[in-house]
């Protein structure tokens, strides 16, 4: 049996090439309207947000069944007028 000479231990000529630095990813979106408060459309039970900057006297109507219900300013007074709307309030 003959002894076999040790393998040199290959060294990197170089440095192993520095990768650029990724930017960093986005901030993840926030919602760009605020909403006031989450309700549920009485008549149909459909989801209905109030924008926070809605004209408290403009007309809330739910998107799915376009039921009117009621004013913005009793959705968005605090707390909320919920006896005034055709809405159930779940916040
Ligand atoms: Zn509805």
């Amino acid at each position: 049996m003959t002894d076999k000479p040790a393998r040199p231990i290959l060294k990197l000529k170089f440095p192993p090439a520095v990768k650029p630095v990724a930017p960093p990813p986005p901030p993840p979106a926030k919602a760009e309207a605020p909403v006031k408060a989450p309700w549920r459309c009485k008549p149909c039970g459909g989801p209905v947000t109030v924008p926070a900057d809605a004209d408290p006297a403009s007309d809330v109507r739910c998107p799915a069944c376009n039921a009117n219900l009621g004013k913005a300013a009793s959705f968005l007074s605090d707390p909320p007028e919920a006896s005034k709307v055709r809405a159930r309030y779940l916040g």
